[in-house]
């Protein structure tokens, strides 16, 4: 059996590339929407789709469609299902498929949610980003608090498996203040959230203003602590981790398209600068498409790169120890070629950072905090 490939899973990830607006803290490949057609991007997505399954004659049906950004909700109903026929056509679509799509409060609130579901939409992932109206402003949102859960009970209406996305530890955002606002939102009653810190980006505009000193990031230390307070209030609401930034009520709403990204499965990129994984003849390969949408209008053939066995290992390791189901430190010694050092286990063992439980490598509460540098710890050579 191989350490990676499809059989840890098989998805589709759209990478829409347009916003209304592009939001200061954004690092994505985006692009402002203005009165661009989107027709011509829709064609050349469905073109590269139908051009990858002639590279992957042998691949399984989808477990999964993502479409992200960017802010695909400004797709139309008939485009997503054109780009959904052209998975189906190409792939086939498991009868169980997760089909995600992301979406900004205001598309919910001016669109047709009803007919994405029509569509073949069964997931939407709403980018409400806070309740606050004054930090939706800091963040660029052009959305209120009122619109973001009028959102969410709009939602409701269409789509049981759904999940709201909150950014925390912004400058100045109190452990009070978090608490409060995180209740409430979890008081709407999404059965997932996904919960993120606030990066500063260099290349971004609020990387900018941090390097004039216009503002201030929030301290790591304060920033561990807020995310230990995210866990202790999302755990005592039924919604514990089960990933680094994750929440769900129950393993039926977890993410398993992300799943795909963590177990190392296969997935295709399309759109502007989408990145996908295929394993092609044993081969581990990371494909980039063109990144500005002019160039990838001309040409939907991605860059394509063989990792080598080393990389691939790596890249599973510091995948694996995000969702809280753990690394399978049987596959990570067939994708190494030698076991786990078990002293580098006990040391984080005795540092209450990981826990080893049979043949999986668990990460604990603070180990999540620190998952990148723990698989740097772990890597053998
Ligand atoms: S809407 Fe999302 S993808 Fe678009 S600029 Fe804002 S954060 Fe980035």
């Amino acid at each position: 059996m191989n350490a990676v490939g499809p059989e840890f899973g098989f998805g589709l990830y759209i990478h829409w590339p347009y916003c209304a607006r592009i939001c200061p803290y954004c690092d994505f490949n985006v692009y402002a929407a203005k009165d661009r057609e989107s027709d011509p991007l829709v064609q050349a997505i469905v073109d590269d789709i139908r051009a990858h399954r002639s590279t992957l004659p042998e691949h399984p049906p989808l477990d999964s469609v993502f479409f992200g950004g960017g802010t695909p909700s400004l797709l139309s109903p008939a485009q997503m299902e054109r780009i959904l026929t052209a998975a189906q056509a190409s792939f086939g679509l498991k009868t169980d498929a997760e089909i995600s799509l992301e979406a900004n409060p205001n598309d919910v609130l001016s669109g047709a949610p009803s007919d994405w579901a029509l569509a073949g939409i069964n997931r939407l992932s709403l980018g409400i980003q806070s309740l606050d109206d004054q930090a939706l402003a800091f963040l660029g949102r052009d959305h209120n608090g009122k619109d973001a859960r009028a959102a969410v009970e709009r939602t409701q209406k269409h789509f049981d498996n759904h999940s709201v996305d909150l950014i925390y530890a912004r400058p100045g955002q109190t452990a009070e203040a978090w608490q409060q606002e995180l209740t409430d939102t979890l008081a709407l009653g999404a059965p997932h959230l996904s919960l993120y810190e606030l990066t500063i980006e260099e290349r971004t505009a609020f990387g900018k203003r941090a390097a004039r000193g216009d503002l201030v990031p929030m301290e790591d230390d304060d920033q561990a602590d807020l995310y230990d307070l995210t866990q202790e209030v999302c755990e005592a609401h039924g919604l514990p981790a089960y990933e680094v930034s994750n929440h769900a009520r129950t393993d039926a709403f977890q993410s398993r398209h992300n799943h795909i990204y963590w177990a190392s499965g296969d997935w295709i990129g399309v759109g502007p600068g989408a990145h996908g994984r295929l394993t092609i003849n044993g081969h581990r390969m990371a494909t980039e498409a063109k990144k500005r949408p002019a160039d990838y209008l001309e040409v939907q053939k991605p860059d394509q790169n063989k990792l080598s066995q080393h990389d691939t290992a790596t890249e599973f390791l510091a995948m694996a120890l995000r969702p809280t189901s753990g690394v399978d430190l049987e596959r990570f010694e067939t994708l190494f070629g030698v076991p786990v050092d078990t002293d580098v286990l006990s040391n984080l063992s005795e540092q209450k950072l990981a826990r080893q439980e049979g043949q999986k490598l668990h990460l604990t509460q603070s180990g999540r905090l620190m998952a990148d540098y723990i698989a740097s710890l772990l890597v053998p050579y």
